[in-house]
């Protein structure tokens, strides 16, 4: 089953379009110091090989901002600049050539400021995200709705985009987040049925591994699934490259991403007669460093085995101390237990120089 996308108008950070048609793009976050641009370069390198599309960086001060023009000679991907208060940041910022801006215009004071903002975003192509969390909603609109709740978010929200509308800056993505699952879902769906700016979905605060992962899966992977969401971001306690590697699981999960490894194995249970879990482990570090566009699928038994691997690029159905392999839907060979993971790396590799699996 296809998803049907909310149609949103579309915007772009650098060269990546995000909304309307454009692939659900995948961000994260340094958390190296911005300024230390051997640090801030070598971790972005590192995130971009992971599937990271669009990077953000915090601009705490002009030593940070100064240091974007040279993070941007030496990495391939957008930039967006994090900039909480200081308007003259966000000018410094656009111009040393970032991409894209996160900042809140209520934050930034006079409405003289953020019109100068606007200018140079408008200027260079630049496009600016606002954002609510559920931490930082205006008492305002908190006591008008009793509470945050999804209607004080979504309010929230409009107010910092009508400040940029009434300035004829409409280069928007919006984010409504909370570490509540169940409020972020409600607060980015309210806002998806009267507006169509581009959203950035995520969930904040999410938390370490595995609980933020799976906080993420289901809040990012629940919107994504009734078509809302233009652009995601994990947030986790952990290495960014864990948040890209969790982001792309869950697009390719919903099918939002072709691209890369699908392995698909069984649960196992008392039909398994081969150490199933130990051989899709190995398997999986493996192929992860194959970097193809396969679907493997590794299955405990030989009643509901064959099925899925048939199914797949290539797969295993396991027996008693032994397994078939099938290869484009049909049996290639049987083979011992001890075997059975050299042999289908070595029929994946055949596959690789003769198939055409790789990414690029
Ligand atoms: S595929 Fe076979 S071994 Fe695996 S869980 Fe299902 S019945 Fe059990």
């Amino acid at each position: 089953m296809t998803i049907n996308r909310r149609k949103t108008r579309q915007i772009r950070v650098g060269n990546v379009l995000i909304g309307g048609d454009a692939p659900i793009s995948i961000q994260s976050m340094t958390n190296t110091i911005t300024k230390d641009f051997e640090a801030t370069v070598s971790q972005i390198l590192k995130l971009e090989y992971e599937g990271c599309e669009i990077i953000r960086f915090a601009v705490n001060d002009f030593d940070d901002a100064k240091a974007i023009g040279e993070i941007k000679k030496r990495i391939h991907i957008p930039t967006i600049s994090d900039i909480q208060f200081d308007y003259k940041l966000a000018l410094a910022a656009c111009e040393n050539g970032i991409d894209g801006m996160r900042i809140n215009p209520g934050n930034i004071g006079a409405k003289w400021k953020v019109k100068e903002v606007c200018e140079a975003c408008k200027f260079r192509g630049i496009s600016i995200r606002v954002g609510v969390n559920s931490g930082s909603v205006k008492k305002e609109f908190i006591d008008k709705y009793g509470g945050v709740n999804e209607n004080s978010i979504v309010e929230s929200a409009l107010e910092e985009i009508e400040i940029l509308e009434s300035l004829n800056f409409f280069d928007i993505k919006v984010s409504l987040k909370a570490s509540n699952v169940n409020l972020s879902i409600d607060s980015y769906k309210k806002f998806s049925e009267i507006s169509d700016y581009p959203l950035h979905l995520g969930i904040t605060e999410a938390g370490p591994p595995p609980m933020g992962i799976v906080k993420s899966a289901v809040g990012i992977g629940s919107l994504l699934s009734q078509g809302i969401g233009d652009t995601i971001r994990v947030s986790l306690t952990a290495d960014p490259i864990e948040e890209v590697k969790a982001g792309k699981k869950i697009l390719k999960s919903l099918g939002l991403k072709t691209d890369g490894l699908d392995l698909i194995s069984c649960p196992t249970c008392a039909r398994t007669k081969v150490d199933l879990i130990k051989l899709v482990d190995i398997a999986q570090k493996k192929l992860d460093q194959l970097d193809l566009n396969i679907k493997v699928a590794l299955m405990g038994c030989a009643v509901n085995g064959p099925g899925e691997a048939r199914e797949a690029d290539i797969g295993i159905a396991c027996g008693n101390k032994n397994g078939l392999i099938f290869k484009k839907g049909e049996v290639i060979k049987k083979v011992p237990e001890e075997i059975l993971l050299d042999e289908l790396l070595l029929e994946i590799e055949n596959m690789k120089k003769y198939n055409k699996l790789n990414k690029n």
